[in-house]
């Protein structure tokens, strides 16, 4: 069976594959993984719960560091491309 990722925004479990990771990056911050291989923590979200994700700072706690607004906005519009 496929691994069930937990999303931080309406933390309803789901397989990997309907999920976006998200992972943290030295020196970067935050970035989209899109193959979810990226090392380090990583958290997972659905596209359509980024927004309650950033207003809860979900991802933030779940990837244990202090997230940079901006930096953070930038990697989900990564995202909203990855998506399309
Ligand atoms: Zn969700």
């Amino acid at each position: 069976m496929e691994p069930q990722r937990t999303c931080i925004g309406c933390r309803v479990t789901e397989g990997k594959s309907g999920l976006v990771r998200l992972a943290w990056v030295d020196g970067v911050g935050v970035a989209v993984d899109p193959e979810q291989r990226l090392p380090g923590r990583g958290c997972y979200l659905h596209p359509a719960c980024v927004e309650t994700a950033l207003r809860r700072g979900a991802v933030g706690r779940a990837l244990r560091r202090v997230v940079d607004r901006g930096q953070l906005a930038d990697a989900v519009m990564d995202l909203t491309t990855s998506i399309e």
